[in-house]
């Protein structure tokens, strides 16, 4: 695990205490891509970390979360936590769940017109993709189940 020095000075810099924990939980979310929820990230901090408790972990990922640090996404499964704050959209996965981060669309022209149809102000947008990966279609299994999403 590749500890994020960038982050961390951030960290530093506005204030924030740098417990242990608080570390071990950035570290773990930013080194996967998979979008890991609060149980996820509790068994990863644990290995190191045997008596940290769930509620900590989830307590510090909001906390993290609402700083900017990480960002957070509402799925059926729950609340998903996100290394990457940059701009971007989600791909799911419908046979093995997974989320694979895709470059956003950077088309402002989708806002205007639906500003324009509705007379809001639409201030951000976001585009989710559903389907199969490519290892899913490569191992050529069952169709994903059609599901009724809103995003
Ligand atoms: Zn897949
Ligand atoms: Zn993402």
């Amino acid at each position: 695990m590749i500890p994020n020095n960038k982050g961390l000075d951030t960290l530093r810099a506005r204030g924030l205490r740098l417990t242990r924990p608080r570390r071990l939980i950035l570290d773990v979310v930013r080194a996967t891509d998979a979008h890991p929820t609060a149980a996820f990230v509790y068994r990863r901090v644990r290995r190191r970390l045997p008596r940290v408790s769930l509620a900590t972990v989830h307590r510090n990922l909001r906390m993290l979360a609402a700083e900017g640090f990480l960002a957070e996404r509402a799925d059926e499964a729950g609340m998903r936590f996100d290394g990457n704050t940059g701009p971007h959209d989600h791909f799911t996965c419908l046979a093995c769940g997974r989320i694979y981060d895709v470059p956003a669309r950077a088309e402002a022209g989708v806002r205007r017109r639906l500003a324009a149809r509705t007379g809001f102000e639409v201030l951000d947008h976001r585009t989710e993709y559903y389907g199969r990966c490519g290892a899913c279609r490569r191992q050529g299994g069952r169709s994903p189940v059609t599901r009724q999403r809103r995003s």
